[in-house]
């Protein structure tokens, strides 16, 4: 049985989607993000908290888990520089719990979500896993510490782990029946759908002035549904022995500028947005594109979904969900 710890969240309800077709499933999630209707029927669902040893030791005093993936963390970087202990408490402290309880009932195998937001500020046109890391908040931070914290358990315990550095996740499973659902939402691909659908009277675009060709900030946009693929086969890869620890990039390696994320779905819905040009965000890089070279050579992943599909597949999903 695999533990999804976070599994009704955006990203880790369509990873559950995927990995009920091949394993059993367990869900962990306390829905202080997420929501229950995200969560696949064929998983059993579990309220509770990653951070009480409680909820934990029920679930493995129950259940023989083999793995563990870990999706469950507060992720928004304006939040996280107002609020660092709200980061520091969920994202290294909770986690810290779960590892702790994993050891104990020697469960070794652990799949972390990880950001491109650990990298900070990069110099290059394509980030490599080698590239220096550097977060410039504290989201990123708190997701480096546990990266640190795995390394160091996997050389001290045998704790066999793979850290998947996400770029910018969107897009919406395909049947259209989960996609993001954030309350707040402050990611550009919703905000600009919700407006075309009339949901918001216009977007802003924050800061024209960056250097890059059309002066908006360039992303690197990836399926969650590719995500979701890049898992199982990381999953594979601990459960098989192939790896014992690996950190990986997900994305496309292709960037879009804010702008033409705005053009291509207005391409897409056959809408016009009204757009409101606005100063820049506190912390946002210039360019954040990865190199996700590595995980295709070691476990032959790569991204299928283009940015059109993506838009594409969000569309389908907040024209069918209009509030
Ligand atoms: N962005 C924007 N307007 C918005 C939301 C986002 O111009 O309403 C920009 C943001 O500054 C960044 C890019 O869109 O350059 C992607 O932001 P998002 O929050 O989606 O993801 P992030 O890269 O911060 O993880």
């Amino acid at each position: 049985m695999i533990l999804v710890v976070g599994g009704a969240g955006y990203i880790g309800s369509h990873l559950v989607k995927e990995l009920v077709e091949k394993e059993k499933v367990i869900v962990l999630d306390n829905l202080s993000t997420g929501h229950r209707y995200l969560v696949d029927d064929r998983a059993v669902f579990v309220q509770g908290d990653l951070g009480n040893r409680a909820d934990l030791e029920a679930i493995f005093e129950k259940y023989p888990i083999k793995a563990v993936m870990h999706f469950a963390a507060n992720s928004l970087v304006g939040e996280s520089v107002v609020n660092p202990l709200k980061y520091y408490q969920n994202n290294v402290a909770a986690t810290l719990t779960l590892l702790e309880t994993m050891l104990k009932y020697n469960v070794k195998n652990f799949i972390f979500s990880s950001t491109a937001a650990t990298y900070g500020i990069p110099n290059v046109e394509l980030i490599t896993e080698d590239c220096p890391t550097n977060p410039i908040n504290p989201y990123g931070r708190s997701k480096l510490m546990i990266e640190q914290i795995l390394a160091d358990f996997a050389a001290a315990y045998g704790l066999n782990y793979v850290v998947l550095r996400y770029f910018n996740a969107a897009g919406a499973h395909e049947s259209a029946e989960i996609g993001e659902d954030h309350n707040p939402e402050t990611h550009l691909i919703p905000i600009v759908l919700q407006h075309l659908l009339g949901q918001r009277n216009k977007i802003s675009v924050f800061g024209t002035d960056y250097d890059t060709p059309d002066g908006t900030c360039i992303r690197d946009y990836i399926h969650v549904t590719d995500l979701a693929k890049a898992h199982i086969l990381a999953l594979k890869a601990l459960l098989s022995g192939k790896k014992k620890t690996a950190v990986y990039n997900l994305g496309n390696g292709l960037g879009y500028s804010v702008k033409e994320v705005i053009e291509t779905c207005e391409k897409v819905t056959g809408r016009k947005a009204v757009i409101k040009y606005t100063d820049r965000r506190p912390g946002d890089p210039a360019r954040l594109v990865a190199s996700s070279q590595k995980i295709y050579e070691e476990l032959g992943w790569k991204a299928e979904y283009s940015l059109e599909d993506i838009i594409a597949s969000a569309w389908k999903w907040h024209s069918r969900n209009v509030k």
